[in-house]
């Protein structure tokens, strides 16, 4: 029998990677899927796995050759379940990689990248337990943190190796897969000894290997929210998204992303209330580009407002309560969640 190298590829699909990461994570998995296809020993040993992670943790390709799997659409939903995906990659491990018995060699040990930008929002210390508790471990397991928000201490104890990658750009994540094809290549070419990937192949600029015993301090909690509004004209749905000015004490738009239709079938993740007081800045709903936002005070939601063309009744786009606004400028408090 063939032995395979099984690859699995967990990805973070969290509000915070919306928008240009995620787009830049989908081209990287399509051009390593495509340069892999074109090397004799990636195609003949490797086989892949794709599992993504957010309020849950979804399979998106079970293990299979290369030449079998198309590149997935990752799309954005609420919160990191990272415990939910080590379970999910302990399950498939379990029930795909063929264990080696006194009769026959079963499968090389399962390599498994974890890609997050943030920290895990579930218990991950279970999961991590019962990933571990083999002996050797289920798989070789890599932590590749993405930008400046990662929980490195945590990463740490769930992955074998770690990685950070400088910024959540289209250029540094580009590099990153850059590397990780070439260190899926070399370890289809010497698959017994895949823990050394990172002395095989030269890391890429803007990747550094994180010291686990010293890692990177992790303050910054809670320095973006999210909220989930909807276009009062188009009703589709998008996320505004707000950044923490530690110097002012307030949060400031950074950016706005149109949402999957079914954004919200997952739940969603709240985050403590913040007085609409703090929040700053112009947030342009992508569809109509009004350039502020109101709350239904009958379901809570958030739906786009035209600051400059405030209609004395409107319809909230969630409930369909009409409602009548008022000008009475009083704060009122607002549900995000923290990606
Ligand atoms: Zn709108
Ligand atoms: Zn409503």
């Amino acid at each position: 029998m063939l032995r395979r190298l099984p690859v699995y590829l967990l990805l973070d699909c969290s509000e915070s990677m919306a928008g240009e990461p995620l787009n830049a994570v989908e081209i990287g998995v399509h051009k390593m899927l495509s340069s892999l296809k074109r090397n004799p020993y990636a195609l003949e040993t490797v086989h892949m796995s794709v599992i993504s992670f957010a309020a849950k943790a979804k399979i998106l390709a079970t293990l299979s050759e290369i030449n079998a799997i198309n590149p997935p659409n990752l799309s954005i939903r609420p919160g990191t379940s990272l415990g939910a995906a080590l379970n999910l990659l302990r399950a498939s491990i379990e029930k795909e990689v063929t264990k080696t018995t006194a009769q026959e060699k079963g499968d090389y040990r399962p390599l498994a990248f974890i890609l997050t930008d943030g920290q895990p929002t579930d218990d991950w210390r279970g999961p991590t337990r019962q990933l571990r508790e083999t002996r050797p471990s289920l798989a070789s397991v890599y932590g590749i943190g993405c930008g400046n928000e990662v929980d490195f201490e945590t990463l740490g104890q769930i992955a074998d190796v770690c990685f950070q990658v400088d910024a959540l750009t289209p250029e540094s994540l580009g590099k990153l897969f850059v590397w990780l094809t070439a260190s899926i290549q070399s370890a289809s070419v010497n698959p017994e000894a895949p823990l050394t990937l990172e002395k095989n192949v030269p890391l890429e600029k803007g990747m550094q290997l994180i010291d686990k015993d010293r890692p990177p301090k992790f303050q910054e909690k809670n320095t973006r929210l999210y909220f989930h509004v909807a276009c009062q004209q188009s009703k589709k749905h998008y996320m505004m998204r707000y950044r923490f000015i530690p110097e002012r004490g307030v949060y400031f738009v950074e950016n706005t992303f149109p949402l999957p239709e079914d954004f919200f079938s997952d739940g969603s993740l709240k985050a403590p209330a913040v007085d609409s007081n703090l929040l700053y800045g112009e947030a342009d709903c992508p569809y109509c580009h009004s350039l502020g936002w109101g709350k239904c005070g009958f379901c809570g939601h958030l739906f786009c407002l035209d600051p400059d063309n405030i209609q004395p009744q409107i319809t909230c786009p969630f409930c369909e309560t009409s409602l009548t606004l008022s000008d009475d400028n009083e704060s009122f408090s607002v549900d995000g969640s923290v990606g």
